[in-house]
C-alpha cells in the first residue's frame, strides 16, 4: 500500500526516505516526516 498520500506534505519524503509521522492540520491529516517536524513546532 503505497498511494500519494503516504508521503511527508512538506518535503515529500517517504517513509523509504525518513521516519514518517501522523498530524493533523485544520481536521486534515497529514503525514510528515522527522525533519520537517521540529520547524512545525516552533512555528515555522
Ligand atoms: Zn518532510
Amino acid at each position: 500500500m503505497s498511494d500519494e498520500s503516504s508521503k511527508c506534505f512538506v518535503c515529500g519524503a517517504t517513509s523509504e526516505d525518513r521516519v514518517l509521522l501522523k498530524a493533523e492540520e485544520k481536521g486534515e491529516e497529514k503525514l510528515v516526516c522527522v525533519r520537517c517536524l521540529p520547524p512545525l513546532i516552533h512555528g515555522a
